[in-house]
Formats: C-alpha cells, sequence, structure tokens
C-alpha cells in the first residue's frame, strides 16, 4: 500500500516511514508507507472545521451506542456524541446548524451541497428545514433515540415534555465532518515520581521532556486551602518539592550561613553555637537573600 503525498507532515495521525523522495517541479515529494495505525483512544483531540474541538471521555462499543427509535433513520446511531451545551457560547453556527443540517439534506437527495457558513449570502433555516421536511426528514434533524445499554427513551416528548421550543424534542443527530488533531496522549501521557531539580530554585523541573513535576499551581493551592487540608498542602509545596533547613541566627534573627567546618556560624554577631535550623523551602531562602541584597533583611523570630 503505496500512496504519495506533496507536503510532508512530520505529524500525521499514523506513524509513516519515508521510502524515497525527490524533487519536481511542483515541489518536493516523498513516498510514504504506513507503518502502523494509531486507534483513537480516550484522551485523543477531534474537532470539526468551526474549531469546535474536544477530546474522547468514553469509548464504547458499537453495540452500547444509543440509537435513533423512529422514523425514517431507525436503527442508525452517531459515530461521536457531544454536549449541545457546547455550542451556544462558542457560536460557532458552522458546525451545528450550517454543516449538520446541510449534510443530512445532501445525503438524502444525494446532492453535494456548499457548507461553507461564509459564504452564503442569507441563510434561511427555515427553508433548510422546509427542504430537509419535504425530503422526509425531521427539520432539525431531532431524532428519537433509545439508551443502547438499557433501551430507555433518552430524549424526545416521551422523556420530558416540551423539552424543545421548537420541534417535538430529541438528539440533534447529523453529518459533520469531524478531523482529528495530532494531540496523541501516548505522546503527552507523563508523570513522575521523584526526579530531576532544578539547579537554581532546587524545585523540581517542568515539562515531561525533562522528566518535570507536575504543577501545583495558585488554582490548586486555593482549592486545598479551601477544604483546609494544610498538610497536604506542606507535602506538596514543601516536602516533595524545595525541602530546606536553613540555619537562623537566634540573637540576631537573621539567616546564618554553613561554615567551614560544617557548623552553623552567624556573620553578623559572631558568636558560635547561636544558629538553629529552620525548615523552609528553598526558593524562600533566595527570596530572604534577595531582600538582603537590596539592603532589606528579613529577621525571622524564632525561638532556640
Ligand atoms: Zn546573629
Amino acid at each position: 500500500m503505496n500512496f504519495t503525498v506533496i507536503a510532508t507532515n512530520k505529524e500525521l495521525p499514523f506513524p509513516v516511514r519515508a521510502l524515497r523522495g525527490g524533487e519536481s517541479t511542483t515541489g518536493r515529494w516523498t513516498t510514504t508507507r504506513p507503518t502502523g495505525i494509531s486507534v483513537p483512544a480516550k484522551g485523543e483531540k477531534f474537532a470539526s472545521r468551526s474549531a469546535q474541538k474536544g477530546v474522547i471521555g468514553l469509548v464504547v462499543p458499537e453495540a452500547d451506542m444509543d440509537f435513533v427509535c423512529e422514523g425514517p433513520n431507525m436503527g442508525m446511531h452517531a459515530d461521536i456524541v457531544m454536549s449541545p451545551d457546547a455550542i451556544p457560547s462558542r457560536m460557532t453556527m458552522g458546525s451545528p446548524m450550517v454543516e449538520m443540517l446541510l449534510g443530512v439534506l445532501g445525503c438524502v437527495l444525494g446532492v453535494q451541497i456548499d457548507g461553507t457558513p461564509f459564504s452564503m449570502k442569507d441563510l434561511d433555516i427555515d427553508e433548510i428545514g422546509d427542504m430537509l421536511e419535504k425530503a422526509g426528514q425531521n427539520r432539525f434533524c431531532e431524532e428519537q433515540m433509545r439508551s443502547g445499554i438499557t433501551g430507555e427513551r433518552i430524549c424526545g416528548d416521551n422523556h420530558i415534555a416540551g423539552s424543545s421550543s421548537m420541534g417535538k424534542g430529541g438528539c440533534v443527530m447529523g453529518i459533520v465532518y469531524y478531523q482529528r488533531l495530532a494531540h496523541f496522549v501516548a505522546a503527552k501521557i507523563h508523570s513522575r515520581n521523584g526526579g530531576p531539580l532544578n539547579e537554581g530554585t532546587r524545585q523540581p523541573t517542568n515539562g515531561r521532556a525533562k522528566k518535570g513535576g507536575l504543577r501545583f499551581g495558585t488554582m490548586e493551592v486555593d482549592a486545598v486551602v479551601g477544604h483546609g487540608a494544610a498538610s497536604l498542602l506542606r507535602e506538596r509545596m514543601l516536602l516533595a518539592s524545595d525541602n530546606y533547613y536553613a540555619p537562623v541566627c537566634c540573637m540576631c534573627n537573621l539567616l546564618a550561613e554553613t561554615a567551614r567546618d560544617n557548623r552553623y556560624y552567624c556573620r553578623q554577631c559572631g558568636i558560635p553555637g547561636t544558629c538553629e535550623l529552620v525548615q523552609m523551602p528553598y526558593a524562600a531562602k533566595i527570596a530572604v537573600h534577595l531582600y538582603q541584597a537590596a539592603h532589606l533583611p528579613w529577621r525571622m523570630a524564632i525561638e532556640p
């Protein structure tokens, strides 16, 4: 199975091996062969041509998919199920209305229709609806559906009375072109239990390529604070990050230093044995130094 591609793309949705290449009058060319298939799994990303993107949350067997239980499309099921809540706020009328309704219309009539939203001067949904009804379809492409698992009716007028002000109520099902995006779970999955640290801050490195830690950001801190889980916060932000014992002088309350003989020594007081170790993030110790460099000493009141 050989095929020729004109433009080479390093992020095709399947692994590809180049067989031969060259230059022609139209540009560079390569003959490639797919060396494997990448089956869509949980977390893989797809998008319609109106940039309605999303990731797979659940893969179900075909027999468990919800199916149409009435009308001319009885027995059919969708390939992708998505929430209608994703449509109004994004205001992309291209994929749900133009493409879906015209897709069904073109499919039933067996004709090609231009579904580009901006190419139409006066798009009349009612006109499309009339044509759909004439072709024996629901004018809003609403289908009465049953669950493929329990057999229960999952939407439509028997389920919630008056659920739709426009039609009878139901699940909108139609034909929309969805394309796979080159964001693969296998290329992004990452976790770590300890690993390399940044030399400057002594905090975990950032990024999968550097075997980095997973960011515990401001919002995560706020969530933990909101739950009152102080020990978890301490564990994440200090113990699992840049835990450090800094010497602090009990007399002047300034940050001390480690002397040559591994004992702690306060340069300010100059008396041995005045220091205590204080646990703090290494980042805090750096902050103290930065302030000291600007003649703003931090004095940490500690009890010996
Ligand atoms: Zn001191």
